[in-house]
């Protein structure tokens, strides 16, 4: 490791992919309750919606994202491929036992309440079977930002991103790249965890090995973004791995942040990303986040074709009147 080694702020935002775009936003809206807090175009294809779902207020870190590709195949998870995603919840494993319930009601395919790294957890799957999985914080969080409209009580909503899980074919090689590169410790009495700038389940990695290749696809992960502050954090990275032979994209220009994508040793797609500006970039009301098509400016004037050329999403979103 160098002396200059620049340090990763936790997860920022996870991205997925969807073929049933309005399956999708019913699933992630109403059985799981985050807020839509932007629903914008794929800026690299926009004849497909970006859907951000995430807490209250967009906080970065809570962001779990889905490109709507209705072609795509479905996802094959294997060496090369984001395995599951998990999702944070506070009040500890009574919290898995509401959301167990409320699983069962709704019909979601669910395993029963497992200890990973010390944590109460609870796995289970989207209609297009995603790999996800609750995990509960037994202590009590500093700053989190519920979305109210979450179908269990508010004490157990989902308040961000927690661990990823990576599968890769060749587990030193990626391991390496992480603590040597990424600056992620690897943790002593836990192998497959890692851990990057504060820790805790927010900043965490899962590594697993499978000489079973995968391939990316609907109901799977596209790619998986980091924290920096700002773009001159950014750049520290993209000089950083551009030293240690790692190609890069460049700073991209997202509107909502900026960000550095790059493929780590194992073919999994990371990124990136600048905590600001956020969410409320484009002038949108933060009462109303996501209930029209935001575009970026340079896409704005050509609004007019793009919505010609999407299919309209049927959301109603929950009223903010209750508390
Ligand atoms: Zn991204």
């Amino acid at each position: 490791m160098t002396t200059n080694q620049p340090v990763l702020h936790g997860l920022h935002h996870v991205t997925a992919v969807t073929a049933k775009a309005q399956a999708n936003l019913d699933f992630y809206t109403k059985t799981l309750g985050m807020r839509l807090v932007k629903k914008t175009v794929n800026q690299d294809d926009v004849s497909a919606y970006h859907l951000f779902y995430a807490d209250a207020i967009g906080s970065a870190g809570s962001d779990l994202t889905f490109f709507d590709w209705a072609q795509t195949r479905p996802v094959k998870i294997g060496a090369g491929t984001v395995s599951e995603t998990g999702l944070r919840v506070l009040g500890g494993e009574a919290s898995l036992e509401q959301w167990g319930k409320w699983f069962d009601q709704q019909k979601v395919a669910h395993s029963s309440i497992e200890t990973l790294s010390d944590r109460p957890t609870l796995a289970f799957q989207d209609g297009e079977g995603q790999h996800l999985r609750l995990i509960a914080e037994t202590g009590s969080a500093t700053e989190v930002h519920p979305w109210h409209g979450s179908p269990v009580p508010i004490s157990a909503a989902i308040v961000g991103l927690g661990s990823v899980s990576l599968t890769v074919d060749n587990v030193d090689a990626t391991s390496n790249f992480l603590t040597d590169v990424l600056g992620f410790s690897n943790n002593e009495s836990d192998s497959v965890l890692f851990e990057t700038g504060p820790g805790g389940t927010g900043a965490q990695l899962r590594l697993h090995g499978s000489t079973q290749r995968g391939q990316d696809g609907a109901g799977g992960v596209h790619h998986v973004a980091w924290r920096v502050a700002d773009s001159r954090e950014l750049l520290d990275w993209q000089t950083h791995l551009e030293s240690h032979g790692y190609r890069t994209s460049g700073q991209v220009e997202r509107h909502y942040f900026k960000s550095l994508y790059f493929r780590i040793p194992g073919g999994i797609l990371f990124e990136i990303a600048t905590d600001g500006p956020g969410f409320a970039a484009d002038g949108e009301d933060p009462e109303h986040l996501g209930e029209i098509l935001a575009l970026p400016p340079f896409l704005e004037p050509h609004r007019a074709a793009i919505e010609a050329g999407i299919k309209p999403l049927n959301y109603q979103p929950s009223t903010t009147s209750k508390s």
